[in-house]
């Protein structure tokens, strides 16, 4: 069902319940975790109709948005004004913002303005029983009782579904300067991270990725590397501020370990340096259908992360191959596993118990839907799994909203 309003999502919300129906809700089905697809026998609630864009409010820098706007068609109406919509990630032109909201969706910029929840001033969400929970006065500052909208963030449609945003939006920043820099390995990039973080007061973004990526990369979007000899570990940097950055940027990376490095500020040579690391996910997939594994963990654990990954899957399937990308400054690495059979769990288990050993999570951003299921408890202890039963029964007690999705 397509509904074109949070009435008509409630009345179908309703009618679902009055009928025992399960529901699956669905955005933009970009979802890496298996929560947006109907496992069989649900009724597939879509949210792409709910696209409004309400008036800029530009004195509260804020706007209130239809759940199934995408991010993409947000920044194109944000391009004229002053205000720019902080989270960005890759699948941009398709993932919708009650997606992102309902994963907590964080991307490349979580390291200067956090993920979704911190954007989120306020929800409008279709509750099990088709009552509708209204918040969207963008009021900041309201502490009269429990925070509904934060609940909602990241509860991957199993508490409500919503049906609008209230975004916060942050101060344009006309400036733009990209740095790709070629290292030796993970501790080199994290100590490059160490000095740029203490100097350089515009970080936007700060990315990883590998040899063996760039390769598929390249090889994949047939675009020459960067660099005319290459480098075990790549690290790109975005700046953004009021002025050019790029003195500030240079004078703060001048150290010894970087062995090679690129920089642009014009927007076509930007998007350039991106590529390499945005293309990862496409280019992966085009060697077959990877295992993907989200996790994060302390800073101070990836570099002995990296190389205990690595061997890990090597010693369980030495034909594999281990390729991984993601946010340095978040701590957040994407464990892509090629040549595994797609019912083969081992892999995923041993790297969500390792990521979990040094005190990571096993979902750093993409939720746990119902692939990660199993695997909720290795990062979430019995009584955290409890309160959130506790909480789910409360709010859905016949379970109708996204079962299968999340909880045990
Ligand atoms: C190439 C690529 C790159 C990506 N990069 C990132 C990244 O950098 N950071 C990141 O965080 N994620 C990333 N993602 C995944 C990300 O989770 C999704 O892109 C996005 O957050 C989900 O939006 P969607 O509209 O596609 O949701 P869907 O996939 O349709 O749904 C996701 C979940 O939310 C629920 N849901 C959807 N809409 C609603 C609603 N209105 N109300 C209640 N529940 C709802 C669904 O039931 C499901 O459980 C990436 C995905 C791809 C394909």
């Amino acid at each position: 069902v397509q509904p074109g309003d949070a009435d008509e999502v409630a009345a179908v919300v309703r009618a679902c319940a009055e009928a025992g129906a399960p529901i699956v809700p669905q955005g933009g089905n970009t979802g890496l975790v298996g929560g947006g697809v109907p496992r069989g026998g649900e009724v597939l609630l879509s949210l792409r109709r709910l696209t409004v864009i309400e008036e800029l409010d530009e004195t509260a820098g804020q706007v209130t948005v239809g759940a199934g706007l995408t991010l993409e068609a947000l920044q194109e109406h944000l391009r004229g004004s002053n205000l720019a919509f902080a989270v960005d990630h890759a699948a941009r032109g398709a993932a919708t913002l009650g997606g992102m909201v309902a994963t907590n969706a964080g991307g490349v910029h979580v390291l200067r303005y956090g993920a979704m929840r911190e954007q989120v001033a306020g929800l409008e969400a279709v509750l099990a029983d088709g009552a509708v929970v209204r918040r969207l006065s963008g009021v900041l500052k309201d502490n009269a009782g429990y925070e509904l909208p934060g609940l909602i963030v990241g509860s991957e449609g199993t508490l409500a579904i919503v049906t609008r945003a209230r975004l916060r939006l942050v101060n344009r920043l006309p400036e733009r300067v990209v740095a790709l820099f070629g290292v030796d390995d993970t501790a080199g990039a994290l100590e490059l991270f160490r000095h740029l973080r203490r100097r350089v007061g515009s970080l936007e973004a700060v990315e990883i990725f590998y040899a063996d990526g760039l390769e598929l990369v390249c090889e994949h979007l047939r675009i020459s590397p960067p660099f005319d000899r290459s480098h075990p570990v790549f690290v790109l940097v975005e700046c953004a501020a009021a002025v050019n950055p790029l003195e500030e940027l240079a004078a703060a990376a001048d150290v010894e370990l970087v062995r090679d490095v690129a920089a642009a500020d014009d927007t076509a040579r930007r998007a350039d340096l991106w590529r390499y690391r945005e293309g990862h996910a496409e280019a992966i997939n085009s060697q077959g259908v990877p295992h993907k594994l989200d996790v994060s963990v302390p800073l101070s654990a990836l570099p002995v992360f990296e190389r205990d990954v690595r061997e890990r899957v090597c010693a369980l399937a030495p034909g594999a191959r281990t390729i991984l990308f993601g946010h340095l400054g978040d701590g957040n690495i994407h464990v892509n596993v090629l040549g595994l059979e797609p019912e083969d769990e081992r892999v995923d288990e041993a790297v969500l118990r390792l990521a979990a050993a040094y005190g990571g999570s096993v979902s750093a951003e993409h939720g746990i839907g119902v692939a990660k299921r199993r695997w909720l408890s290795l990062t979430r202890s019995r009584e955290e799994v409890a309160a959130m039963v506790a909480i789910k029964r409360a709010l859905d007690p016949n379970g109708i909203l996204n079962p299968g999705a999340l909880l045990p």
